[in-house]
C-alpha cells in the first residue's frame, strides 16, 4: 500500500478497494514503526481518523473530489486549526493554531486527510533539519546522514513512505534540496502561485509553499489543489489555475533545455556532475534540444540572499515576544526583561544569528550598503534568467552540489551549510518556479537530484518535462532499504 502513488491511491479509494480510514490507519501505524527517523513533530490520530471518516462518507456518495480520502503530511509551518503548529521552534512549542492556512483549507476542502505535522529547521532556517528544536531528522537512505532542509521531516516521511506525499516550503531551496537528498519530486511554484496566508513567514518576498511527492504526476495533482489566487495574501497572483495534469503527456521533442555553465563549475561533486550529464543524455533521447546558457551573476546569489532573507526574517520574527502567544519565559522583572528572556530562551542559535544579521543590515547607516545593494543584485540575478530564457524553455542543472552529508558535518560551519543552496537560491530571488527530480545515485547509494527551472508561471511545462523523464527512467521508484 505504501508504494502507491497519489494517483493510484485515489483510484483505489474511488473504486472502494480500500477506505480512507484503513489507509489512514495503515500510514499511522507505519509512522509509529519508524519513529527513529523523527520525521513528525505532532501526531493527532483522532483528528486524522475523523477526517478520514468524513472522506469515506463523501466517497460513499460518489461525488468526492479526486484526492478525497488520501492522507498527506503537512510541514509544521502551516497553521492548521486545532493542531499544535511549532515551526520547529521552542517559541511556538505550545501554540495551537486557531485557524487554517489557505493551503490547509484547500486540502481539507479536497477531502484529504492530515496525517501529522512534519519536523523542520527552526523557522525554515537551515539545509539539514538540524536547527529544529525537536531534534534532527534522519535520512532513510542512510540514517547517519541528513535529509536536507528545511523541509526535512516532509522529505524523510515521503522517502520512507510514511506518507504518500507532503507539503514543503521553499525560501532558498527548502523543497528542492531535501527532495534531492531523499529521492523525491519537489516543486517550488512561482512566487504568488500558492497562498502564503497562514504559512508562518520567514522571508516574505521569497517564501513559497509547494508539493513533495513520489512523481511529477503526483506533484501536479497536489498543485491543482494548492494553487490559486487568495484575497488574504496580497502577493498572491490573480491568474487562472490550469489543470496541471493536462500537459504531462505532451511530447518534449524540440523543447529547448538550457545548461547554465556556472552550474557545472567548481564546488560541484564529480559524482553529481556525472549523474546530471547522464540525465542530459536521456533528455536528448527524448528529443529535447540542449543549449548552453549563462547566468553570470550566480555567484552573487548566496551573499545577496543572506542579506535579504535575514533582513525580512528579523522583521517577521519581531512578533514572537511572549506577550501574545507562544512560549513566555517563566521568570522576569519587567516587560522589557520578559521580551528579552522569552526570545533568548525561545529561539535557537541559527535564528538568533539571522535576526542579528538582518537587524544590522537594516539599521541606519548600513541599509544602503547592504540591504539596498542586495536588492540591486537581486534585480541583476532576475535579469540573468530573463536573458537565458530568450534561448531556452527550461533550465537544467544539479539541485545540490553534493548528496546527503553526515549529521553534524556542517552544523558548526554556517557558511558551509549556506553553500548547500548555491543552485537553488537564485530561483527564489527571481521568483521563478523550480523542481527537483530523482536522477540517479552516487557511489554510496545516496540519491542525486536534477533541478529544472521554468519561466514565470511555467509550472505546466516543468511538470511536463519532469514527467517525460520519469516515463523513461525509474530512479523515482527506488525506495530506501528497510522501507520497501
Ligand atoms: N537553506 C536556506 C536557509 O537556510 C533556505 C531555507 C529555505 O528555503 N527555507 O535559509
Amino acid at each position: 500500500m505504501h508504494r502507491k502513488t497519489l494517483a493510484e491511491l485515489s483510484a483505489a479509494l474511488h473504486k472502494k478497494d480500500i477506505s480512507s480510514i484503513e489507509l489512514t490507519q495503515y500510514f499511522l501505524a507505519r509512522i509509529g514503526r519508524h519513529k527513529a527517523l523523527n520525521a513528525f513533530v505532532t501526531l493527532e490520530p483522532e483528528k486524522s481518523l475523523a477526517q478520514a471518516k468524513a472522506a469515506d462518507a463523501l466517497l460513499a456518495k460518489g461525488q468526492a473530489p479526486a484526492l478525497a480520502g488520501v492522507p498527506l503530511a503537512q510541514k509544521d509551518i502551516f497553521c492548521a486549526d486545532g493542531w499544535r503548529t511549532t515551526c520547529g521552534s521552542k517559541i511556538l512549542s505550545n501554540f495551537v493554531a486557531p485557524y487554517d492556512a489557505t493551503v490547509i483549507r484547500k486540502f481539507n476542502d479536497a477531502g484529504m486527510v492530515c496525517l501529522g505535522k512534519t519536523n523542520m529547521d527552526e523557522f525554515a532556517m537551515g539545509s539539514s533539519n538540524e536547527t529544529s528544536f525537536y531534534g534532527p531528522v534522519r535520512n532513510p537512505w542512510n540514517t547517519e546522514t541528513v535529509p536536507g532542509g528545511s523541509s526535512g521531516g516532509s522529505a524523510a516521511a515521503v522517502a520512507a513512505r510514511l506518507a504518500p506525499a507532503a507539503t514543503g516550503t521553499d525560501t532558498g531551496g527548502s523543497i528542492r534540496q531535501p527532495a534531492a537528498l531523499t529521492n523525491l519530486t519537489g516543486l517550488k511554484p512561482s512566487y504568488g502561485r500558492v497562498s502564503r496566508y497562514g504559512m508562518i513567514a520567514f522571508a516574505s518576498s521569497l517564501d513559497q509553499g509547494g508539493p513533495m511527492a513520489q512523481t511529477a504526476e503526483d506533484a501536479a495533482l497536489l498543485l491543482n489543489v494548492m494553487a490559486g489566487f487568495d484575497p488574504r495574501d496580497s502577493t498572491s497572483v490573480e491568474a487562472p489555475v490550469p489543470d496541471y495534469t493536462a500537459a504531462l503527456k505532451h511530447s518534449i521533442k524540440g523543447v529547448r533545455i538550457g545548461l547554465p555553465k556556472e552550474y557545472f563549475g567548481e564546488g560541484l561533486s564529480p559524482e553529481v556532475a556525472q549523474v546530471i550529464e547522464a540525465a542530459v543524455g536521456e533528455y536528448k533521447k527524448l528529443g529535447a534540444e540542449i543549449v548552453e546558457v549563462s547566468l553570470p551573476n550566480s555567484q552573487l546569489a548566496i551573499p545577496c540572499y543572506y542579506v535579504l532573507a535575514p533582513a525580512e526574517a528579523s522583521s517577521n520574527l519581531a512578533r514572537f515576544d511572549g506577550a501574545r502567544y507562544g512560549y513566555r519565559a517563566p521568570e522576569y522583572s519587567d516587560l522589557i526583561d520578559m521580551y528579552k528572556k522569552t526570545r533568548a530562551q525561545g529561539f535557537g542559535s541559527e535564528v538568533k544569528r539571522r535576526i542579528m544579521i538582518g537587524t544590522y543590515a537594516l539599521s541606519a547607516g548600513y541599509y544602503d550598503a547592504y540591504y539596498l545593494k542586495a536588492q540591486k543584485l537581486r534585480r541583476l540575478i532576475a535579469e540573468d534568467f530573463r536573458q537565458a530564457f530568450e534561448t531556452c524553455d527550461v533550465i537544467l542543472g544539479p539541485t545540490s552540489p553534493t548528496t546527503a552529508f553526515k549529521l553534524g558535518e556542517k552544523s558548526d560551519d554556517p557558511v558551509a551549510m549556506y553553500l548547500s543552496d548555491i543552485y537553488t537560491i537564485s530561483v527564489n530571488l527571481a521568483g521563478l518556479p523550480g523542481m527537483s527530480i530523482p536522477a540517479g545515485f552516487d557511489g554510496k547509494g545516496l540519491p542525486v537530484g536534477l533541478q529544472l527551472i521554468g519561466q514565470y508561471f511555467g509550472e505546466e511545462r516543468l511538470l511536463n518535462v519532469a514527467h517525460q523523464y520519469q516515463q523513461a527512467t525509474d530512479w523515482h521508484k527506488r525506495i530506501p532499504k528497510g522501507f520497501e
